[in-house]
């Protein structure tokens, strides 16, 4: 049982870790961003509550997150740990996975803190496109699909997300400095924070995960 947390800023290729995580470690990535743009995708009052702040770039309010959260790891396919990306981002977000965690006899084993300086996570958030049907990223330049538009996974056509635009990227940038940058203080004194150089190539950021989380697997 291990219960992970992918720590970074927009673009610092939580996503892309946490799905080859999701592979090798067989348990579920819990992405707060992907469960919210289901909920648009599918009208929901959860989805229509949390739009405005994605379009602006800004955190949805902690208790509408964490309750969307808390549905989601009571789920049976979570009950022997979560790869969670993109959650928790604020202290209160944290402070509520803990309680959530404890109550199933669980805590946090380890938060890979993927570190990448604001202008290479531009880079990334401009050239980033996700397949409308599987989810899966690509990039216009570090990891290109085979024929252009189609994912590589399951044909579907690759779209770009409607908040990765200049503006609401620089915004998202700032809110991570603001709001979530706080929680590497929050998890490192607790002695589980491990940080990632995440400047590397995706195979080597995987590498440098991969034996992060082998020193703490039982
Ligand atoms: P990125 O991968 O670029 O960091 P995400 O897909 O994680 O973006 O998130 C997209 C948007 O969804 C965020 O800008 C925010 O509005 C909302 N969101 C996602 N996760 C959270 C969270 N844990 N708390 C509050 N808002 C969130
Ligand atoms: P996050 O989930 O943290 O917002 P993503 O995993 O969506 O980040 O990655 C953002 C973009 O950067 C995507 O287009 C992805 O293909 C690309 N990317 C991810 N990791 C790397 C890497 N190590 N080197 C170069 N590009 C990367
Ligand atoms: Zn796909």
């Amino acid at each position: 049982m291990v219960d992970i947390i992918l720590l970074g800023g927009p673009g610092a290729g939580k996503g892309t870790q946490g799905e080859l995580m999701e592979t090798w470690l067989d348990l579920p990535r819990v992405s707060s961003g992907d469960l919210f743009r289901y909920n648009l995708s599918q009208q929901t009052e959860l989805g229509q509550q949390a739009k405005g702040y994605m379009d602006r770039g800004e955190l949805v309010p902690d208790e509408i997150t964490i309750g969307m959260v808390a549905e989601r790891i009571a789920r049976p396919d979570c009950a022997n740990g979560v790869v969670f990306d993109g959650f928790p981002r604020t202290v209160g977000q944290a402070a509520a996975l803990d309680a959530l965690l404890a109550g199933m006899g669980r805590a946090v084993n380890v938060v890979l803190n993927i570190a990448v300086s604001e202008d290479v996570l531009l880079q990334r958030l401009a050239g980033r496109w996700t397949c409308s049907s599987c989810g899966a990223i690509y990039h216009r330049l570090f990891s290109q699909e085979k024929v252009e538009g189609v994912c590589d996974a399951c044909g579907g056509g690759l779209m770009q997300r409607e908040d990765d635009n200049l503006a609401t990227q620089q915004r998202r940038i700032r809110v991570y400095q603001e709001q979530t940058a706080p929680l590497d203080a929050y998890y490192r004194q607790r002695g589980v924070l491990v940080d990632i150089d995440g400047e590397q190539s995706p195979e080597q950021v995987g590498r440098l995960i991969r034996a992060a989380i082998e020193a703490v697997l039982p």
